[in-house]
């Protein structure tokens, strides 16, 4: 597992147990390590000492003790190590420099097709990532790791986007060995709901361990955060709620090749084709959102009802999971309120009492920042956790042993 669920910090041996407690960001005294792990302060002034040689912990403002004498205390350095973090969507490239705490230092973003394939892209990600990176005065060996969102299906063990619907060219396309070949740091490649999910948690819902991330736009898809950690499924493929059948649907085709599926009745494009047959000049998501931000009422009720649609899909997902936020983003979430309300009308009246008793359905707090911001938590997650930080730490011991 690569995510680390909050809590689960004294599960290894060695310095990374100390390291997982200074995550947080919270300083602390060689005295309260030592309380909190019950090893002793010799113990504990080695470790230190080798994580500050890795640049993942920094001394802070000393504190008067008890004695009047100043103890150094130690938290998370966030000002020498650095993630890269990559947002690729359909017709833009974002890209973030991240501190281990997930804070941007420096970004960027271009208008490039993902259809212009693999290399065309990625070469961007190269360029644009080692302007960031020198813009903030690092070098590439302060680079972590790298997180990527992609917008298709991702074998998330592999990196490798599988048979994705609009990327001609990138199809088992090996995203991680084309940047390791220049950055040469870990490369974790996820699908771009999942990110949304990870960023949107990390930022608005810190302390919530059970979320459902839907992403409303061209597509339909869903990011699952259960027991704290993001579900990706045997396949990567969990939460890809977009080809499930819903009721009303029965004759409508679905460009998978199936009929009646929710991505065919409630997304963007599905609402502007409702809307072209009722006669308004809707020929994308965005006209949809114009004409509800005007009060129109075909809009309105069709938004509506394809909240409905989405509700009858999430109900499933609500008796499965039962989680305890679910989070409605992607560009349709900015038709407001309507698509939720037709969400919540059905989740609230199918669903059991239980499941529903503290369950919020709300829109997206963070926006378009969630899918950069999750990248950036994919990359933490990764580099921080302590298999990773235990193997950076075996890494300076065998050097010093060796010399
Ligand atoms: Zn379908």
């Amino acid at each position: 597992m690569i995510d680390i669920s909050r809590g689960d910090v004294l599960g290894s041996s060695g310095a990374s147990d100390l390291f997982q407690i200074l995550r947080d960001g919270r300083s602390r005294t060689r005295t309260e390590l030592a309380n909190l792990t019950g090893l002793a302060r010799s113990t504990i002034a080695l470790r230190v000492d080798a994580l500050m040689q890795l640049g993942l912990v920094s001394p802070t403002a000393d504190a008067p003790s008890t004695g009047g004498r100043p103890s150094s205390q130690f938290a998370l350095a966030t000002d020498i190590k650095v993630v890269l973090a990559v947002d690729i969507g359909a017709s833009h490239v974002r890209i973030a420099v991240s501190d281990p705490a997930g804070r941007p230092l420096e970004e960027d973003s271009a208008n490039i097709e993902v259809a212009r394939g693999p290399e065309a892209v990625l070469n961007w990600v190269i360029e644009a990532g080692d302007a960031l990176i020198k813009k903030t005065g690092r070098s590439l060996s302060d680079l972590l790791a790298i997180g990527v969102g992609l917008p298709g299906p991702v074998e998330y063990s592999t990196g490798l986007p599988i048979n994705p619907p609009i990327m001609p060219g990138w199809d088992r396309f090996d995203v991680p060995a084309w940047l390791k070949g220049h950055f040469n740091v870990p490369i974790l490649v996820d699908n771009d709901v999942n990110i949304m999910a990870l960023g949107e948690r990390e930022v608005a819902w810190p302390d919530v361990e059970h979320l459902i991330f839907v992403k409303v736009a061209t597509g339909i898809g869903s990011g699952l955060i259960s027991g704290g950690i993001l579900q990706r499924g045997a396949q990567g493929i969990a939460g890809d709620i977009g080809h499930v059948q819903v009721p009303r649907g029965a004759d409508v085709p679905c460009h998978c090749g199936n009929r009646g599926c929710l991505e065919a009745l409630a997304s963007g494009p599905a609402m502007a084709r409702a809307l072209r047959e009722q006669g308004h000049d809707t020929a994308s998501s965005q006209d949809v959102v114009e004409l509800v931000k005007h009060g129109n009422l075909d809009a309105i009720q069709a938004v509506r009802q394809a909240g409905r649609d989405l509700g009858e899909v999430l109900t499933a997902c609500v008796s499965l999971v039962n989680p305890s936020v679910i989070v409605i983003g992607g560009s349709m979430a900015q038709a407001g309120e309507h698509l939720i309300a037709g969400v919540r009308e059905v989740v609230y009246a199918r669903s059991m009492p239980l499941a529903t008793a503290h369950l919020q359905i709300t829109q997206s707090n963070v926006g378009a920042n969630a899918a950069v911001l999750g990248a950036g938590m994919l990359a933490i997650h990764h580099a921080l956790s302590p298999a990773r930080v235990e193997a950076m730490v075996s890494n300076i011991d065998a050097i010093a042993a060796g010399a």
